[in-house]
């Protein structure tokens, strides 16, 4: 590279940008030379951009791996998509609830009891009412819908979730 005494603008050749300040032969100027940063700064960029990949390359090996650990622990979920509220003929309102029942894993599964709970303001369940899926088995990540009308009225209930009948139930 090239530079160029600030001072007497003698120019000298340097192989590369020293580290230091440089004195000048000349006059005896010192000044520090800017190093060449165009590309350095494109390398930094290159180095920026890696070090991003490889968080969001890590992030998604972190996101898959724990879906495949719940896919292990749970292979089937119950979601509720939908609460609606309907009212009977002596005019009491009740629930329905509607949701779906998905296989995450790559097996078939047997559709286990759907049970709908209903909850009180603090989550205590007030009543749990249990019904069968519409669908027995389930193939490899297919779903199956649920539109259930709760029995019970909607005195009190501030929340719903839905579980699965678990063997050991
Ligand atoms: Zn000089």
């Amino acid at each position: 590279m090239k530079i160029k005494c600030d001072f007497c603008k003698t120019e000298y050749a340097l192989d590369a940008a020293p580290n230091s300040p440089v004195k000048c032969a000349v006059c005896g100027h010192v000044w520090s030379v800017a190093r060449p940063n165009r590309r350095g700064a494109w390398m930094m960029f290159i180095a920026a951009t890696c070090a991003l990949l490889s968080a969001i390359v890590f992030a998604v090996a972190v996101v898959v791996r724990s879906r495949m650990d719940d896919a292990a622990h749970k292979p089937l979920v119950a979601e509720i998509t939908e609460i609606k509220t309907v009212t009977d003929k002596e005019g009491t309102p009740h629930f329905v609830v509607r949701g779906a029942v998905v296989n995450q894993t790559a097996q078939i599964y047997g559709v286990p009891d759907i049970i709908i709970v209903s909850r009180d303001g603090a989550g205590n369940p007030i009543a749990r009412q249990k019904f069968l899926p519409s669908a027995p088995l389930l193939d490899a990540g297919a779903s199956v819908e649920f539109n259930h009308v709760l029995s019970s009225t909607t005195d009190g209930v501030k929340k719903i979730t839905v579980e699965l009948q678990t063997g050991d139930m």
